[in-house]
């Protein structure tokens, strides 16, 4: 990726030797690049400005190991060893490690995650930005244990507002900033019990359009529109395919009601055309689901994760007020529960690039950005003391050189594994049609592992990888961003950048 700042790494790492300047002594090119990261964190300062905008970067199930591996398969991609590589978030100034259990689990979902961070509440697995006095499925009235959302306290103050997502705009992530929910499902209508409706409650997509605060959700775009229309209406891009509202209205046409200078587009030709510049109101859905991977993308005609962050800012900077943006890579979590990691790592460099979109277009004077993820999921990255720049899709291999190779390293019955593994998921043996035989693993020799649907191996047969329990990352730039360091609970976040824009809740 250019424009990322590790010029000095690639210069330090590009000799093994040591050099030596004219007439000094020999200078170990580690110990340059420990001299060059101490007089960078000596030359740190804590920037306790008012943030006039706030932009959350949410990698859906974007765990340490899923970091650490994409760093590498990115530095791969441009032919590095990729060790040394860095995303572009990985050079912000400070992070911290993120506690991520829901009230009522250890090993979280998204929903009561992203609402803790929207809020700064934790709440329970299920539960979309409501507190925890709320039980799963059971909705007593339309704002009962409702909590106010970051965006919707950003709206309030009269600042511009975003949610971009690679998933339908109406799943837990995005719709935690927008919307209150008792069940993560209730999308559409007819997802929603019979007894929610009776009490007043509405599903997600609704409640995009009737959001109250301020003047609404400026920016929104990711995929899932099939919410947004009925059952009796035929899709825009596939015919054959119609929405899913049972009560068939036709919220993407009441949208362009409400707001007659705004914009609905649904593919990329659309998308690019349009006049950003004069464009204040955006809404684009380029799936009836969720978007596709970035692999897919182009066949799929849709703009790129990178793409919608730079179109929502050009947009969201036209407010004197500042903005408040969410950006989420919603479909790393996807690939990883397949047990698929290329997509996952693909996804997660895409969510780099966009990081690195929002950097270009922002000051770090007066716009707080905050990288997290709001859960890990169970990916490994291991081996016997594996070589230097091995393939990260690639069969592990030794740093030993034997007949001018590294030889594969092998399990006690003599047979090749993987460096990136997950614990559980579709990857287990017997799925590939390997023998049923306890701890008689499928043989690799022949696979190959770096293929875009390759599912890695798992140790525990399940048909949906899981998320995991352990912390997550968060990195910061900007205003206020000396906070996020240390270990932190997840709801604190909401907390650090409330106080960063100098809103009260
Ligand atoms: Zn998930």
């Amino acid at each position: 990726m250019p424009g990322f700042m590790n010029g000095w790494i690639a210069g330090a790492l590009a000799f093994t030797a040591l050099s030596v300047a004219a007439g000094s002594e020999p200078v170990d090119p580690w110990h340059q690049s420990g001299q060059a990261a101490l007089h960078r964190a000596l030359a740190k300062q804590a920037n306790t400005a008012r943030a006039k905008n706030v932009i959350v970067f949410l990698g859906d199930g974007m765990s340490i190991a899923t970091i650490n591996a994409a760093r590498i398969y990115d530095g791969q991609q441009r032919g590095e060893s990729g060790e040394e590589n860095q995303l572009s978030f990985e050079t912000f100034p400070y992070s911290g490690l993120v506690k991520t259990y829901n009230t009522d689990a250890m090993v979280p979902d998204s929903a009561g995650t992203m609402s803790a961070i929207m809020t700064g509440v934790k709440t329970k697995a299920g539960i979309v930005s409501l507190d925890d006095g709320v039980s799963y499925d059971q909705c007593d009235g339309p704002t009962a244990h409702n909590v106010a959302t970051g965006l919707e306290l950003a709206e309030r103050a009269g600042k511009a507002t975003g949610v971009i997502s690679t998933t339908r705009l109406t799943h837990a992530t995005p719709a935690a900033t927008y919307a209150h929910s008792a069940n993560r499902e209730w999308e559409n209508d007819a997802a929603m019990s019979a007894a929610a409706r009776e009490n007043g409650c509405v599903d997600i997509a609704l409640q995009f359009l009737t959001f109250a605060s301020g003047d609404g959700v400026d920016v929104a775009l990711g995929g899932g529109r099939e919410n947004f229309f009925g059952r009796a209406q035929a899709d825009t891009e596939y015919p054959d395919k119609t929405g899913a509202r049972a009560d068939n209205n036709d919220l993407i046409n009441a949208w362009q009601m409400q707001h007659p200078q705004g914009q609905y587009v649904w593919n990329r030709e659309q998308f690019v055309a349009l006049d950003l510049n004069k464009t204040k109101k955006l809404l684009g859905l380029f799936e009836p689901s969720h978007m596709r991977y970035e692999s897919d993308r182009e066949s799929g005609n849709e703009p790129s994760l990178s793409e919608m962050t730079k179109a929502a800012l050009t947009i969201l900077k036209q407010n004197k007020k500042g903005y408040f943006l969410m950006v989420e890579g919603g479909r790393i979590d996807h690939a990883h529960h397949g047990g698929n990691a290329r997509n996952a790592l693909n996804e997660t460099v895409e969510f780099a690039r966009a990081v690195q979109t929002a950097v270009d277009l922002s000051s770090d004077k007066d716009t707080l950005i905050i990288v997290t993820a709001d859960h890990g999921h169970t990916l490994s990255l291991a081996g016997d003391v594996v070589r230097r720049g091995n393939p990260i899709l690639g069969l592990a291999q030794g740093i030993e050189v034997e007949h001018d190779e590294h030889p594969i390293r092998r399990d006690l019955n003599g047979k090749p594994y993987a460096i990136l593994n997950y614990i559980n998921g579709p990857g287990f043996g017997e799925l590939f049609g390997a023998p049923k035989t306890a701890y008689d693993r499928i043989d690799l020799s022949q696979v190959d592992t770096s293929a875009w649907l390759h599912r890695q191996e798992a140790l525990i047969p399940l048909k949906s990888e899981s998320h995991s329990g352990e912390d997550v990352a968060v990195y910061a730039r900007g205003p206020w961003s000396h906070l996020f360091t240390g270990t932190i609970e997840q709801h604190a976040l909401f907390h650090f950048y409330l106080h960063a824009m100098q809103l009260n809740k």
